[in-house]
């Protein structure tokens, strides 16, 4: 072989070669299972392309494991699968595959090696290991893939246009392998990207975003998002996002350029987080500036309110990129809107009522917000990061002893709508918010202690001033 592999996948790949050779179908590894061994990247999942039927194959080789594995099979597109443990297999017959413009579905008929490998979208992904007796462990190579990954190269086997009209998403996966991998686009298939750009049209979201969320989880996401705008891809598939652009001046005041802002916070947050969520966070912290830019005589550029603007995008911006609509969605709208509080405490003279409000405001929630708001302190200069940065650890010293006395995460005001209704004798309605929140506000504030019967004696006092009368004793 020439590649590394484990001693329980070598003992897979065996079992597959001996199969293969009774049905007497070449079969062969290929893409991005051969790729990423190359490259030395973990994997998970190893693709078989055989010239021949594929299903029968994989029900060969389950055979030939005990307790035998269940083969999940799909007629229509000949593919099977086989789970061993968390290894997955993938058998599919080699094909040869011809497109009409209208579809990235294709005609697909029985094919060589050669063609399947014509086929892949890029040289990294055409490569194979035969598993074929005469030449056991030989890369099959024609688009010398290898060298590419050696160059850290991503370009299309074929010519470009037509591999990236074929089948569009192509273009995403292009520029999230760069990004996964670091690796460049090629010139040339850049270009093509830029010029069938419009093509992403024809693809469904969910595929789209698929491959989103792919260059949210790589290591340098902004390196995606950087090639989704040079493209011209962003401003199809997400146009608010390239809203971002453009530093302007007036008076010779400018302010930052918050698309490269928003990116560097992103990759700020990458070392602190795996959450896909609040990586999407960081994203969009700042998607409510271009919405609320103003340019205030004497003082400069002002984005007031973004972030509650910002907020009130992200369900619309969710929806869109059909991202799930459910509490990560509420996740995300609530760290967007809440981004600038922990800086606004970073000022002297905070008192703790403000630090109770961010935590109660905050909930659960609060590690992630610190860590959103650490990330967007980004300066060219050093200094002023470090001041902010010094700063914002009193902030989270502060938060960490008014939690650990007062208790707020989580925490409800000790006195319930249902109570304050039984007392009234009140049917749901305007008054009980009104009690309800000016007993939260009261603790907040620090105006009465967080005890039952403080809280019982300011809802009497706040009822009488309602003019109600409290019908239990
Ligand atoms: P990963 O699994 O990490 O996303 P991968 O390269 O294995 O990367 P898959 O989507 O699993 O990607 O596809 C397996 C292989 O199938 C690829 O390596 C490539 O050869 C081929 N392939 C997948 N999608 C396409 C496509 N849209 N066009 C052409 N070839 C494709
Ligand atoms: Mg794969």
């Amino acid at each position: 072989m020439q590649i590394q592999c484990s001693e329980r996948e070598a003992a897979v790949f065996a079992h597959i070669a001996a199969a293969a050779k009774t049905l007497q179908v070449p079969a062969y590894l290929i893409g991005g299972f051969v790729r990423d061994k190359i490259i030395g990247r973990p994997t998970k999942d190893a693709d078989i392309v055989c010239m021949g039927d594929g299903i029968a194959l994989a029900h060969a080789v389950a055979d030939r494991f005990t307790p035998r594995p269940h083969v999940a099979f799909f007629k229509n597109f000949g593919t099977a699968q086989i789970k061993l443990d968390d290894f997955e297999i993938e058998f599919v017959g080699a094909r040869k595959e011809s497109y009409r413009s209208d579809s990235r579905k294709p005609d697909v008929e029985p094919g060589t090696l050669e063609d399947d490998q014509n086929r892949r979208d890029f040289t990294i992904n055409a490569l194979a290991i035969s598993l074929n007796e005469a030449d056991y462990g030989a890369l099959v190579d024609p688009f010398n893939g290898v060298q590419d990954i050696e160059s850290q190269v991503i370009q299309t086997p074929l010519e470009p246009d037509r591999t990236f009209s074929d089948d569009p998403l192509r273009m995403m996966r292009a520029i999230r392998f760069a990004s996964q991998l670091g690796f460049n686009i090629a010139p040339a298939t850049f270009a093509s990207i830029q010029r069938m750009a419009q093509r992403i049209k024809i693809i469904s979201q969910e595929r789209i975003t698929d491959e989103l969320n792919k260059i949210m989880m790589s290591k340098q996401p902004s390196m995606g998002w950087n090639l989704l705008d040079k493209s011209g891809l962003l401003k199809i598939i997400f146009p608010q996002m390239t809203e971002l652009h453009g530093a302007e001046y007036i008076d010779g005041k400018g302010h930052k350029d918050n698309f490269h802002h928003t990116l560097q916070v992103l990759d700020n947050i990458i070392p602190h987080t795996d959450d896909l969520w609040l990586r999407w966070a960081a994203l969009l912290h700042d998607i409510g500036k271009p919405a609320t830019k103003r340019f205030e005589e004497g003082h400069g550029w002002t984005f007031h309110g973004h972030e509650v603007v910002g907020a009130r995008m992200v369900p619309k911006i969710f929806g869109r990129l059909k991202l799930p609509q459910n509490e990560k969605m509420k996740f995300v709208q609530k760290l967007v809107e809440l981004h600038l509080r922990p800086i606004s405490l970073t000022k002297e003279n905070i008192t703790d009522s403000a630090i109770r409000r961010l935590l109660f405001d905050a909930g659960e929630d609060i590690e992630a917000l610190m860590l959103l708001c650490s990330a967007d302190i980004t300066s060219k200069n050093k200094v002023k990061v470090k001041r902010y940065l010094q700063n914002f650890e009193l902030v989270k010293q502060r938060l960490e002893q008014v939690e650990e006395s007062d208790r707020i995460r989580n925490w409800q005001p000790p006195v319930t709508g249902e109570m304050i209704m039984e007392t009234f004798g009140l049917a749901p309605g305007r008054n009980v918010g009104i009690i309800k929140d000016a007993i939260r506000e009261a603790i907040l504030d620090g105006v009465i202690p967080n005890t039952f019967e403080a809280a019982r004696e300011f809802m009497l006092q706040k009822g009488a001033a309602l003019n109600l009368v409290p019908v239990t004793g």
